[in-house]
């Protein structure tokens, strides 16, 4: 299957109100270049020097979203273009980028990643520390930064029963959230394996890679 003849397989899966994120780390702009041929506008990156490479070489009505796990010295290079950051995991971040989005007189949109995974391995905040984020005075006077939703990500496990229980953990604990924060407008999760999963779950926002660049590989 080719770039093209997947992404049209997979917008054909997703509703209407689901943004379908492309996620094209480690692939090269050419392949960038098929899926933009083919309608889709936006792209998803996990590497902040990788992401500001491609943003300089290809066509400026790309949408840029940020979803790897951050360090708080490279957020510069992604200030001035980047659309939406998804993980962001610590207050140390947010200041970082309210503070580089000054710069550039923008506001920067952005999601709290709360961790829903049951593995050590994952990033992520707990209810407590996105709540205390959210309440924060400090927060509430941060003219550059915009927090408009949430993103989690479930285990790497084949137990779609596990899965499910995580994605609901994120999808009522943005309800509540919601409640407060009336800005509030997306649920990212999903990823190739687990995407139409996670919609049922009430996803608004699926990155997905490999099912439509094909299986990346590290080892070059
Ligand atoms: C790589 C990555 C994805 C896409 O993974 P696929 O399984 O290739 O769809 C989604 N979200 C995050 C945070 C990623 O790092």
């Amino acid at each position: 299957m080719s770039i093209s003849n997947n992404l049209i397989t997979i917008q054909k899966n997703i509703p209407e109100h689901v943004t379908l994120v492309a996620v094209s780390k480690t692939k090269p702009v050419t392949d960038i270049l098929e899926a933009y041929n083919a309608g889709q506008r936006v792209f998803g990156e996990n590497k902040i020097q990788e992401m500001a490479a491609k943003y300089d070489d290809l066509p400026k009505d790309i949408s840029w979203h940020m979803i790897g796990h951050l360090q708080s010295n490279k957020v510069k290079y992604m200030a001035h273009f980047v659309n939406l950051i998804h993980g962001v995991d610590s207050f140390t971040t947010l200041i970082e980028i309210n503070k580089q989005a000054k710069k550039h007189n923008r506001v920067i949109h952005c999601l709290l990643q709360l961790k829903i995974a049951q593995e050590d391995s994952k990033f992520g905040l707990s209810k407590e520390e996105v709540k205390n984020i959210l309440n924060s005075y400090d927060y509430k006077n941060m003219e550059n930064i915009k927090v408009v939703g949430l993103m989690g990500m479930a285990s790497f496990v084949d137990d779609e029963n596990q899965i499910k229980k995580e994605f609901k953990i994120l999808t009522s604990f943005y309800e509540e959230t919601k409640i407060h924060q009336p800005q509030f407008n997306i649920i990212s999760m999903g990823m190739s394996g687990d995407y139409e999963l996670a919609i049922a779950e009430g996803s608004t926002m699926v990155r997905v890679g490999s099912a439509i660049f094909g299986n990346r590989n590290y080892a070059v």
